[in-house]
């Protein structure tokens, strides 16, 4: 039997009606002779309520016992979503993580996987089982715990089965119709892509378009997965929404692709710090270490090389999300009452986002991070830190102008323009 993979978010499974909807999509494909794989997420809010719960709980929670409880949100939409199948007279189960078992590494909140054992769900699809409905966003440790895989995860179990079980294709049914050139609630310019490449779209994901878990683009790159992005509320057929697919599968070559922005960033900056060999590691280890996801960094010159005295000091910038700001704090005031680093002052600035334009045609073409620079300059928009790689230029700017800066970016790369 050819199979499918179709992965419903949260907003795709919030309700019953909604479970409803998503249960029809898959009966079809079944009509049409598939055998099917559906991976759900929690109902929309329901990740987000009990990650509230966890925190109000314990300040500092032991990341077990987080897992244990964020993960229960996909056990329930993957039995209702067996329940309506059957009442559809679809022969379908629901799986949770363990029984499986999708075995992961042990890192709490962000585990990966280690296998995806193929037997028990494959045992049931010959005895007649169409359908296999697993909980997204969750395994089980070599300890015998639940684990899960960081938010968003739920696109990444669907790729992952989908290549377990070298599935035709992975859909991946969404609250809009397609992956656009930038956030289509940001700025209704946006325009939707048929095709994008593997790299684009790694690289959008990772810098903060959420329409697909990083880590789910790069299994798909991986294992070759054909993966598709397309609307649950919509009536849909084989060309429907986006393909992320090769670089050579697709005709439209821009130098800049797409728009992305990921909002809940801060600042820090260690002012005076010593500039000697060693320093760098000194801070960035404990950070490390506290489970810090430090993202950009700056050092300015040191203090002596432009003339301003007998010291080699330095200011030392970085940004990280802004909901671990009190870790990357405490990390540093520990590392400074250990010895290990001085500094005489810590700026913390939690009102930044960060903004990045991303295309495959940057490595051939000069001049983008111009063009990106005086867009922003003409909205007068502040540039605090600056980020390049091959595909993509980050800036680091106010939270306020977030949207505007997308909205300016949008236009003079001509991203609306096919
Ligand atoms: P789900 O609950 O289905 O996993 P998500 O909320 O995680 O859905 O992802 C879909 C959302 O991603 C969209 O509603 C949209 O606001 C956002 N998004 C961000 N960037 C993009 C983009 N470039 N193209 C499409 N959607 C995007
Ligand atoms: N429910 C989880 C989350 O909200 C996983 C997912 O939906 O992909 O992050
Ligand atoms: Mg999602």
């Amino acid at each position: 039997m050819p199979l499918l993979v179709m992965k419903f978010g949260g907003t795709s499974v919030a309700d019953l009606a909604r479970i409803e909807n998503a249960a029809r999509k898959v009966r079809r494909e079944v009509e049409r002779g598939y055998d099917v794989i559906v991976i759900v997420s929690a109902m929309s809010g329901k990740t987000n309520e009990l990650v509230g719960w966890v925190e109000q709980t314990s300040h500092l929670y032991d990341a077990r016992e987080y897992d244990a409880v964020v993960a229960s949100g996909e056990n329930v939409t993957a039995g209702l979503m067996a329940l309506r199948l059957q009442e559809m007279d679809v022969p379908a189960r629901s799986w949770q993580g363990w029984q499986v078992p999708i075995n992961t590494t042990s890192a709490h909140s962000a585990a990966r996987f280690v296998s995806i054992p193929r037997d028990n769900i494959d045992r049931k699809f010959a005895e007649g089982m169409k359908v296999a409905v697993v909980a997204g966003f969750q395994g089980i440790s070599h300890e015998g715990r639940v684990t899960t895989l960081g938010r968003g995860g739920s696109d990444t179990t669907a790729v992952a089965f989908a290549a377990a079980f070298g599935a035709e294709r992975c859909d991946i049914y969404t609250d809009v119709d397609g992956i656009y050139t930038t956030d289509p609630r940001i700025t209704d310019k946006a325009r939707k892509l048929d095709r994008i490449a593997f790299e684009e779209m790694l690289e959008l994901a990772s810098l903060g378009a959420k329409v697909l878990q990083t880590r789910s683009v790069e299994l798909a790159m991986r294992y070759k997965v054909r993966l598709r992005v397309l609307s649950s509320f919509e009536d849909t057929d084989e060309t429907s929404g986006t393909l992320v697919c090769d670089e050579d599968e697709i005709m439209e070559s821009k130098v800049v692709s797409g728009v992305a922005y990921s909002r809940d960033e801060a600042k820090l900056t260690l002012v005076t710090v010593e500039d000697r060999p060693g320093v760098a590691s000194a801070i960035f280890g404990p950070l490390a270490e506290a489970g810090v996801n430090v993202d950009m960094i700056v050092q300015n010159i040191s203090e002596k090389d432009i003339g301003g005295g007998p010291k080699d000091v330095t200011d030392m910038t970085f940004s990280c999300p802004v909901n671990q700001v009190a870790r990357a704090k405490k990390a540093l005031e520990d590392a400074r009452d250990e010895g290990h680093i001085s500094y005489a002052d810590l700026v913390v600035d939690t009102e930044v986002a960060k903004v990045s334009v991303v295309g495959i045609g940057m490595r051939s073409h000069a001049g983008v991070a111009a063009r990106m620079f005086s867009a922003l300059a003409h909205e007068n928009v502040n540039i605090k830190v600056i980020g390049t790689s091959e595909i993509k230029i980050s800036v680091l700017i106010d939270r306020k102008y977030m949207e505007l800066a997308v909205q300016a970016l949008h236009d003079t790369f001509e991203l609306e323009k096919a």
